[in-house]
């Protein structure tokens, strides 16, 4: 089966294109579709049937639960038990938007959608193709990031084709996702509120408007020990085929490293790559991969996962990147970034 494929521009759905591929996740099928993070894959979140499709098309483990979107502030209560005051005032500040809430799930929402759990994880995206397929699928979609299971999340229709072309009915090709990141998730299923995964919308930002939130202990390096809350963190993600190592410390001793390092591998005939910010491109031996300046960190954080998949298909088999931790979004860029290193980190 070769997806079908819609393109349209990403502030005006086509009508009667959005009515087909919704018509597509009513019966039963998935639609892939472009949102302000990353793709998603879509499927009817309230038939079972559809969210194993979700797993067995992406190869997905089945105890990694899917996220509801949805496109009307109703509709949340129908799939929530109970939500807290707190939930509701990120939810005006913040929604449509990035951003993902975890409560109790109400006996309409299927144990295959939630990996078994008693939660649901919900979004409300502010793409308007996303919010115009949602409504024209019923209200309620399980959409994870449209990639193969451990490949980068897809930020364009490219990345879809690559990965399920041939593995679902439909894409709907909207453009780059603005973003390039996956939605910040905060759970609000147990007593104290926590970020399950960071995101474009960083914990001071949550702070802000509700001070008693904090990091999921299990995503803090220093407490390895500790299981992270969200299924998915706990898979490896992202990595490319090459090996990378994230290098750290301060800008002149990162320079000097890594062209030592790039240039010991060359030696040893491996295809070598740095991965870099804009503003020391110029500084680096070797194959160069520019993700952005560290002025406008958007840029990092939206070309990132392209990048990871672009060393791939430039056949990288060794490959250092400088960290990005700094600003708002650094903590969800090196979350990513690191997981696609497998955690292999050299402080100089
Ligand atoms: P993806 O849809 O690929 O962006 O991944 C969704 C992420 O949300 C995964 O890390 C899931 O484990 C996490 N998630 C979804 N639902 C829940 C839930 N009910 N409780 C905890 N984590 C969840
Ligand atoms: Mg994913």
């Amino acid at each position: 089966m070769r997806a079908k494929l819609f393109r349209m521009p990403p502030d005006r759905p086509t009508e009667e294109d959005i009515q087909q591929a919704g018509d597509i996740i009513r019966q039963g099928g998935l639609v892939a579709f472009p949102t302000e993070t990353v793709y998603g894959l879509g499927g009817n979140a309230l038939d079972p049937e559809a969210s194993e499709k979700i797993y067995a098309a992406k190869g997905r483990p089945s105890d990694n639960p899917l996220i509801v979107h949805i496109a009307r502030m109703s509709d949340l209560e129908k799939i929530a038990g109970s939500i807290p005051s707190e939930a509701r005032l990120l939810a005006q500040r913040y929604w449509p938007g990035p951003l993902t809430m975890i409560f109790p799930k109400t006996d309409i929402v299927p144990y295959a959608t939630t990996g078994g759990l008693d939660t649901v994880a919900v979004r409300f995206p502010s793409h308007p193709v996303a919010s115009a397929l949602i409504l024209a699928a019923g209200g309620f979609v399980a959409a994870p990031s449209a990639n193969l299971s451990g490949r980068p999340s897809p930020t364009r229709a490219a990345h879809v084709i690559e990965d399920l072309g041939d593995r679902i009915d439909a894409i709907i090709d909207g453009g780059d996702a603005d973003i390039g990141l996956e939605s910040t998730i905060v759970d609000f299923s147990s007593e104290v509120p926590a970020v399950l995964r960071p995101g474009y919308i960083s914990l001071e930002d949550l702070k802000a408007l509700i001070p008693s939130v904090r990091m999921d202990p299990g995503l803090i390096p220093e407490q390895s020990g500790i299981r992270p809350k969200a299924p998915g963190m706990k898979y490896r993600h992202y990595a490319p085929k090459g090996s990378l190592t994230v290098v750290e410390g301060e800008k002149e001793q990162v320079i000097a490293a890594i062209n030592r390092l790039t240039k010991e591998a060359e030696e040893a005939g491996k295809s070598c790559a740095v991965l870099c910010a804009s503003e020391t491109a110029a500084f680096y031996r070797g194959r160069v991969y520019t993700l952005g300046s560290r002025q406008k960190e958007e840029e990092i954080a939206a070309s990132l996962f392209a990048v990871l998949r672009q060393l791939d298909e430039d056949g990288i088999e060794v490959i250092y990147s400088e960290a990005f931790s700094d600003g708002s979004i650094g903590p969800a860029i090196m979350n990513r970034l690191l997981k696609a290193a497998g955690h292999r980190v050299l402080q100089v």
